[in-house]
């Protein structure tokens, strides 16, 4: 295959969701619709065995969670689907959104009892920003949620995003017909055996179906006619240029327990999902796909799950060229030169033939401490640097030190690697010059302390503080008596200041006070 049909058949997504939603299912169903050619890591351990792997940390085998975020590959009808896993639950972290800057696209799943919840908001709010395609998937329909056009509002309400749907149920629950599709413009039938064994019946020029069927005898077909006619009337119009700018999120509806409506999902998805486009560097320049030279960024290093060996893993998504294993290349920040030798599984499953990793695709590369989050690697002479990553600001902080005064040298050597990996950001208090440690997540320091003692040898006391707002302020505007009860002025590992405020109030009191001091805060 050539270069351009190899990228065009990419589709890198990531799934964004609140715990409980249906990400694990649905994508355990995607993962069955396709010919799942390469699995990473794991769906999530806890209900199917087959996607677990062996190795995990002890801490993830302890709660049945994973970690990290890993990569699926599935090959759908000529397309290969990455779908690149955003962890949730407690293991919500600086991670889950980093993998949202290595995607093309996002979908947002959502249980139709619930509507948009937190973390989904959070997560829709990282891609908006990159304004990347949008796709709305709201699951659970094979039980009684809230009423679709509620749903449709809230999207647009809380989330700020138009929404068209592309199908609508018709009922819900015990009453789940199927699907009015006006996208494929037919009905879809969660009960064929009752309708003359038909899954899929074709629309008419009114929108109707013709003939003679069990479930038009009910009147939530009538009520789904009667909806789908208001949303044709007074809806949003589809434009692709619109969706594919994040300013229009397509909406499906249906059951990733059941199945019912993933395929037809999918398939939609296929038609309008991005593949890889291109990429700005620092300077602005944008690196095109198909550029000969290899280029790609790295956005996640993971910790190797077997504490014998300290080597990790960083995860390479791939802006151009193409990937040979043993290639060599440059790090752009350090100029190191490097032969790309050791890639991980998702280059060597147990197929025989390696298949090509290009523009679109992620790789593992086993890393020794030579890479950094945010990293540009490229092949060949002309140097290339990605834009920077953004970076989060944590919530939630911990205070950290050592407990044996002797283990200082390891403490400080194994705070310095965890801490450039990115899983978790270091400040010290201005005054006393303590050590903090701040998150996303709250399973993030657990995770620290478990490696900082397995890996570094190093016991740690680890004091909780809750949850904090961080905010930057320039240096010029630092006067060291601004710090007081409600607020803690720290210095962050580029010693820049920041202050922790107890809460908004505190914050707002501060900014009060103090009006000509801007308060930054990360994403
Ligand atoms: P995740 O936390 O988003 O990965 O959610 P899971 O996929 O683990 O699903 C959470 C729970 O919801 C599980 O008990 C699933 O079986 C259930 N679930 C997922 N999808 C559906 C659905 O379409 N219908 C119903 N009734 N339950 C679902």
């Amino acid at each position: 295959m050539t270069l351009e049909k190899e990228v065009a058949s990419r589709k890198t997504f990531a799934i964004i969701s609140h715990p409980d939603a249906g990400k694990t299912t649905i994508t355990e169903q995607l993962l069955l619709f396709g010919g799942a050619i390469r699995q990473a890591g794991t769906v999530k351990g806890k209900k199917s065995g087959k996607f677990a792997k062996s190795d995990w940390m002890e801490i993830e085998k302890q709660r049945g969670i994973s970690v990290t975020s890993s990569v699926m590959q599935v090959e759908y009808d000529g397309f290969q689907v990455n779908i690149v896993d955003t962890p949730g639950h407690e293991d919500f972290s600086e991670d889950t959104y980093r993998t949202l800057m290595a995607v093309d696209s996002a979908v947002m799943v959502i249980d139709s009892a619930k509507g948009i919840e937190p973390q989904t908001k959070k997560l829709f709010e990282v891609c908006s920003m990159r304004g990347i395609p949008i796709f709305t998937f709201i699951n659970k329909l094979d039980r009684d949620g809230r009423e679709p056009l509620e749903l449709i509002a809230e999207l647009e309400e809380v989330l700020g995003i138009d929404a068209y749907p592309m199908n609508w149920p018709m009922g819900m629950g015990k009453g789940f017909l199927g699907l009015y599709d006006l996208y494929n413009n037919r009905v879809e039938l969660t009960h064929p055996e009752l309708n003359g064994d038909n899954d899929f019946l074709p629309l008419n020029e009114d929108g109707e179906v013709d003939g003679d069927f069990e479930f038009k005898k009910s009147s939530i077909y009538d009520q789904a006619l009667e909806d789908a006619q208001l949303l044709v009337e007074a809806g949003n119009e589809f434009s692709e240029e619109k969706v594919a700018a994040g300013k229009l999120t397509p909406v499906f509806f249906g059951s990733a327990l059941t199945g019912f409506g993933v395929q037809t999902f999918l398939d939609a998805f296929i038609d309008f999902a991005p593949s890889p486009s291109a990429k700005k560097t620092e300077d602005g320049e944008l690196i095109e796909p198909l550029e000969e030279q290899f280029t790609g960024f790295i956005f996640k290093i993971q910790a190797n799950m077997n504490p014998a060996h300290r080597d990790r893993i960083a995860f390479v998504r791939i802006c151009s060229g193409e990937f040979t294993p043993g290639m060599d290349v440059t790090v752009t920040r350090s100029k190191k030169k490097m032969k790309l030798s050791h890639t991980t599984q998702f280059m060597a499953d147990n197929r025989e033939t390696v298949r090509t990793a290009v523009a679109g695709d992620i790789i593992g590369l086993y890393d020794t401490g030579n890479f950094q989050i945010g990293d540009t690697i490229f092949s060949g002479k002309k140097a290339v640097q990605f834009e920077p990553l953004p970076q989060f600001t944590p919530e939630l902080f911990n205070k950290v030190a050592a407990k044996n005064v002797m283990k200082q040298k390891s403490f400080h050597k194994g705070i310095e690697q965890l801490v450039q990996e990115g899983a978790i950001q270091l400040y010290k208090t201005y005054h006393t010059g303590e050590y903090i440690l701040g998150a996303v997540g709250q399973l993030q320091f657990e995770v620290f302390q478990y490696r900082l003692l397995n890996e570094y040898n190093a016991e740690v006391t680890m004091t909780p503080m809750g949850s904090k707002i961080a905010r930057w302020i320039d240096e010029e505007d630092l006067d060291p008596n601004m710090s007081s009860s409600r607020n803690l002025l720290c210095r962050d590992r580029f010693d820049q200041p920041v202050f922790l405020f107890e809460n908004r109030f505190a914050m707002n009191w501060f900014a009060d006070k103090h009006p000509d001091v801007e308060l930054k805060s990360l994403l």
